[in-house]
């Protein structure tokens, strides 16, 4: 099957159609297989596997050749259509109304696979394969798990002795219109459990008991004040968010034994994960000692706390070619050099930082996860054309830094 890839709208038809919601491949991989190809990339789909989640077929592709080597990242996977019958067109039609294209993946982000797709089928008509290498890096595990997408599919790729030289994401980063926004770095994120351990007893004779939820409010009290920090840069402050609470508690003449909070921070450059575990211990164990909310007690408060396995590192791209190419290519196409910003949740860039230099640029992301995800068709070949253009520059750019 060989098609227009050229057309981005084609390419993101034929990707739409795929039903590829996490974890299922749905035939996306194999249409991009269909497409890359023809253009002479040489293709491998690695099925990743762990305990406890499903196995995961994953895409990397690439066409060599001598010089720098450009990445280009993303996912074929899609979240759940929801309520289908909520949808005005079916989720996986494809179908244009109006000038936008409705579908599952439309912008997050098959959309920005199917315009950089096009955009390196444009270039190569023009002017032949670009001096250096250009790869696929695409996972069917990103909005699932995580677990056996591009974390490993980097591992893997790294183990074959494969090197990067930049990489660009295309998540949806685009607020409201296309030239807004790239994204140059990610706030980390780290959770955790905090439990405290008091002591059961009758509501009636709390000098026999210790009830675990005053110290909850002191301890969570010192972990929601003050601010972390005010911001940085490039960055917004730091935020914490008590996400959930548990109290086990009997009957209402019963003090609990127990309580635990879950957490969740997202924070800046300011601290990493190490040290910012460090302060949160430190404001912890100064509440344990605080007695306001516990008068007639002689002992600090018995407290835990669990941090959830792998937290997600902050991260800043310091690459100013990567950052100024991309920058002027959306210039050229849009008429703006897009905000630098750091906003947002965590993405696969997360896993690729470690790797190369890594900047995000991607479609118009208001719909994305929605009922009625689309794509205005305009966008499409706005994004086309600002790959195309980055394409040209990066290797120009490149290729001069390493003479
Ligand atoms: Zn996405």
């Amino acid at each position: 099957m060989t098609q227009n890839t050229t057309d981005p709208i084609a390419v993101l038809r034929t990707l739409i159609q795929c039903p590829s919601v996490t974890p299922d491949e749905g035939g996306a991989l194999s249409a991009l297989t269909d497409m890359l190809s023809p253009m002479g990339f040489s293709i491998e789909r690695p099925v990743f596997s762990d305990e406890d989640t499903p196995d995961i077929e994953n895409l990397y592709a690439r066409l060599s050749g001598n010089g720098p080597h450009l990445m280009f990242a993303g996912h074929t996977d899609v979240v759940p259509v929801g309520d289908e019958a909520a949808w005005t067109n079916p989720p996986f039609s494809a179908a244009i109304k109006d000038g936008m294209m409705y579908g599952r993946g439309a912008v997050d982000m098959k959309g920005g696979i199917a315009c950089f797709v096009a955009a390196l089928a444009r270039y190569v008509e023009k002017n032949g394969n670009p001096s250096g290498s250009i790869s696929f890096l695409i996972t069917g595990d990103e909005e699932g798990p995580a677990i056996n997408g591009s974390k490993k599919l980097l591992e893997w790729a790294a183990a074959k002795g494969e090197t990067w030289d930049g990489c660009i994401l295309g998540e949806p980063t685009n607020p409201d219109t296309m030239g807004d926004m790239m994204k140059i770095g990610r706030r980390g994120s780290l959770s955790g459990t905090l439990r405290i351990n008091g002591t059961q007893g009758h509501t009636a004779y709390p000098h026999l008991a210790d009830n675990p939820t005053r110290s909850l409010v002191s301890l969570l009290d010192a972990l929601l004040y003050p601010a972390f920090d005010e911001g940085t840069e490039n960055f917004q402050p730091s935020n914490i968010e008590v996400n959930m609470l548990d109290v086990v508690g009997g009957a209402m003449n019963v003090i609990p034994a127990k309580a635990s909070a879950v957490f969740n921070i997202r924070f800046n450059d300011t601290w990493n994960v190490d040290t910012l575990k460090a302060e949160i211990e430190r404001r912890l164990n100064a509440a344990a000692k605080d007695r306001k909310l516990r008068p007639t007690k002689n002992n600090d408060t018995v407290f835990d706390i669990e941090w959830r396995e792998q937290p997600s590192h902050v991260f800043l791209t310091r690459d100013d070619a990567l950052i100024d190419t991309l920058g002027k290519s959306v210039e050229k196409i849009t008429g703006r050099f897009p905000e630098q910003s750091t906003t947002g949740g965590t993405s696969d860039a997360r896993f690729i930082k470690d790797y190369c230099p890594v900047i995000e640029f991607g479609l118009v992301g208001q719909t994305m996860h929605k009922v009625d995800e689309c794509v205005a068709v305009d966008d499409l070949e706005t994004l086309t054309r600002v790959y195309e253009q980055f394409i040209g520059d990066w290797f120009l750019a490149a290729t001069s830094k390493a003479t």
